[in-house]
């Protein structure tokens, strides 16, 4: 194991002191076996969790009706949650009661794949009974039991398994895939939040190319309770390859790289991504912001992103391959462009778009100018200011010395300000502001 469970297992020691089997689960056991970086550390025991929150000195009850304890050890925070079962599903919801059971194999029962559904003992064990390590070798994602089952039980897991797919590259058996077409219809019983939730991770992990076309042939999206604008319900990324179930390894797997992903590879930030994508499949700004909203994206996210979309519309022309010839009335539409966006959203569009000419020079059947959005940059860097409150001067100073009182005028006047010195021909200093606010008011 790496570091992190190395120092996750002094938890797994004071539960096993005080009599208590527990181990390390889910994910991170999945993800230390195939070698990748670990998200966050899931541990399971038979402890109660009153007897966690007696036993740790740093608890927070996150979960309690669902049995998990967040631990905290050395600024560390792990999930501590007791062996539970599921019993009692609703309309293909995950259950609200859970049973609190002493046995492990019952614990990875309940758990949703074979790859998901591993243990490890704090003695190096690995606790498999499903056959996930053999999955995780084939690169397989396949149910624990029966696949129609445990959609059945909770459809989310659906998108679940189109997740996993995606992100690691693997193929969806053939059984799960054809369980999944078989009750894709019960997605509309799944929070919107919860498809919103699984669909990020699908965006910020390794194969969002992966995640649109299994996404497109299983025609999941379609079927949730709220209707996703078609444009991304059924997106067309450039991704052609059609995800057949191809010599029993089912549906996904293993193929070449194609520019979306290669784009987005080039993104930290998730909000970039999904900028990007609204970008690639040419969504209007309403239906960016209706995609965000209808999946519970928080208000933050769901702005920042509409006003990317927003700002592509004026800024594209100047970052087109054949429009770079334009350079000085660029400078003015840019300018203006920044000034309407704001510096955030200008700097989050020129990411994007650098991301995607770096990789195939195209976003949304539009031809990138690699030189004009360095250019674009540049600019963008000497700016001066690119707000109202940088300027030298405020309202009340303006009305003071102008004789008026502040209302829009005023407003108007700072706008104008702001934009002369964006544009390089006023200084952003006091006298230099007065005067041209002066002109002005004599030419209005
Ligand atoms: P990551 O943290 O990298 O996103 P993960 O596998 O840890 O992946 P989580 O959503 O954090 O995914 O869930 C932790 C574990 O809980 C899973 O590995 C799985 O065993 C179990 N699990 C989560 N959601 C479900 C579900 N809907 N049905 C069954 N088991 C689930
Ligand atoms: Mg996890």
């Amino acid at each position: 194991w790496g570091d992190e469970m190395e120092a996750a297992l002094p938890v797994l020691h004071t539960l096993e002191h005080a009599g208590y089997e527990a181990v390390f689960v889910g994910g991170c056991v999945r993800d230390v076996i195939a070698g990748r970086s670990i998200t966050d550390i899931d541990i399971a025991t038979a402890a109660l969790p009153d007897v966690v929150m007696s036993l740790f000195e740093r608890t927070v009850p996150t979960g309690l009706q669902h049995g998990t304890v967040t631990v905290i050890v050395d600024e560390r925070t792990y999930e501590v949650t007791t062996y539970r079962s599921e019993a009692d599903y609703e309309d293909y919801r995950r259950p609200t009661d859970v049973a609190f059971i002493a046995e492990l194999e019952g614990d990875l029962l309940r758990r949703d794949f074979t790859i998901n559904a591993m243990a490890l003992r704090s003695n190096g064990t690995l606790v498999d009974p499903y056959g996930g390590l053999t999955d995780l070798r084939r690169g397989r994602i396949r149910c624990v039991g029966q696949a129609e089952e445990r959609f059945r039980e909770d459809a989310l897991r659906m998108v679940r398994a189109v997740r996993f797919a995606s992100t690691f590259g693997y193929a969806i058996a053939p059984s799960a895939w054809r369980a999944l077409l078989r009750n894709r219809e019960l997605l509309r019983y799944v929070a919107m939040e919860r498809i919103g939730a699984e669909l990020d991770k699908m965006i910020g992990g390794a194969g969002p190319h992966r995640a649109a076309a299994l996404l497109a042939a299983s025609g999941l999206l379609a079927r949730a309770k709220e209707p996703l604008p078609a444009g991304f319900a059924k997106p067309d990324c450039g991704y052609r390859q059609r995800p057949a179930l191809r010599s029993g390894r089912g549906a996904g797997g293993a193929d070449g790289v194609p520019p979306l992903t290669a784009a987005l590879a080039r993104l930290q930030s998730k909000d970039d991504r999904w900028a990007g994508v609204f970008l690639a499949l040419r969504l209007s700004p309403e239906d960016a912001e209706e995609t965000l909203q209808r999946l519970r994206f928080p208000g933050r996210r769901i702005a920042s992103a509409r006003s990317v979309v927003m700002l592509h519309a004026a800024a594209a022309p100047l970052a087109a391959a054949s429009g770079a010839a334009a350079v000085p009335l660029a400078a003015a539409a840019w300018v203006d462009a920044v000034l309407a966006a704001g510096v955030e959203t200008a700097s989050a569009w020129l990411r994007i778009t650098r991301a995607f000419a770096a990789s195939d020079g195209q976003i949304g059947g539009l031809t990138l100018s690699s030189g004009a959005l360095e250019q674009l940059a540049a600019q963008l860097a000497q700016m001066p200011c690119t707000a109202v409150r940088e300027l030298a001067v405020n309202g009340s100073l303006l009305c003071a010395h102008l004789g008026m009182k502040p209302g829009p005028r005023t407003g108007s006047l700072l706008q104008q300000l702001l934009r002369s010195v964006a544009l390089g021909e006023t200084p952003n200093g006091r006298a230099a502001l007065l005067a041209l606010a002066e002109i002005l008011e004599e030419e209005r």
